[in-house]
This record gives structure tokens, sequence and C-alpha cells, in this order.
């Protein structure tokens, strides 16, 4: 069970305190972006994100996105804020968090990879050896039948 086992978990990405990064020795944050950054397909940063990010960008964290959606849904995401990003990385493999690391030059154990699911971004992250923070789901717009039937193992998952 501990590869699927969160290392942290946290409401909203904003309640992350950024000392936390630093105190774990975090240089390289991974985001997923459906309900992580934004609601599922919005374009737009979640109320308060831009904010948080701004300030862990001004702290001087390298950060980048990797996402399973679509390569124009991330391209479209990320036209204002200019991060490497890899698109239907299939996670919960941890092949395109590795491809993330080796092209900005870190380890594992100074990368943390932050989303909201635990059959995605948590069992990628602890594949590979990462940090792995848990997020809640900003919203519960309908994502799919598969990201539903993932909803209700992590239910499972989290009431054991
Ligand atoms: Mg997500």
């Amino acid at each position: 069970m501990s590869i699927l086992q969160p290392d942290l978990h946290f409401k909203n990405v904003t309640e992350i305190n950024i000392d936390l990064f630093k105190e774990k020795n975090i240089k390289f944050i991974i985001f997923d972006i459906d309900n992580t950054l934004a609601e599922f397909n919005n374009p737009d940063l979640y109320d308060g994100v831009k904010a948080w990010l701004d300030s862990v960008l001004d702290a001087g964290f390298k950060c980048c996105l990797v996402s399973n959606n679509c390569r124009t849904r991330v391209e479209e995401f990320n036209k204002n804020l200019g991060f490497y990003t890899i698109s239907r990385a299939a996670k919960p493999f941890s092949f395109m968090l590795k491809r993330a690391l080796r092209k900005h030059g870190y380890k594992p154990e100074n990368t943390c990879v932050i989303g909201d699911q635990i059959f995605s971004d948590i069992m990628a992250a602890n594949l590979g050896g990462m940090l792995s923070i848990l997020v809640d789901p900003l919203s519960d717009a309908y994502e799919g039948k598969f990201v539903e039937f993932k909803r209700k193992l992590e239910k499972f998952v989290i009431t054991r």
C-alpha cells in the first residue's frame, strides 16, 4: 500500500508553506494541472494559485507541468506561464517524470510531485522516488469514467 501513500496531504496547493520545500531539500516541483492548479479543462489558474505560484518562483524553485491530459489542453494552460511541459504523461508510470528531471538535471530526492490523484500523481512520484504531495481535487466536474473509477478506488484506500 505504501506506493499509494502520499508523503504529505493538503487541501489546496495554496496551503503549502513554501518553507516546507526548503526543509525537505526540494529544488524541483512537478505539478499536475487538472484539479490541482486549475479546474478540469479550465484554462485559468484557480483562485489564489497565481499568487502562490509566483511566491514559489520568486523563492527560486524550478517548476514544470506534467499532465496526462492532451497537448492542446496543456499548451493552452501554459500559455502565460511558460513552464516546461509534458502532456499525455502516462502517470502512474514515472518515466515521464524522470524525463522532466533529466531535462533539468535534478535528482528524485530533490524533486516533489504535487497532484490530486493517488492512482496517477502520487503513485508516479512514489515509484520514481520523489516526494509526493496530495491535494484535494478542486472541482467535482466530470472527468470521464476512468477517473471516476480511480476516485472510487482512492476513497477506498483513504478510508483504510
Ligand atoms: Mg489531476
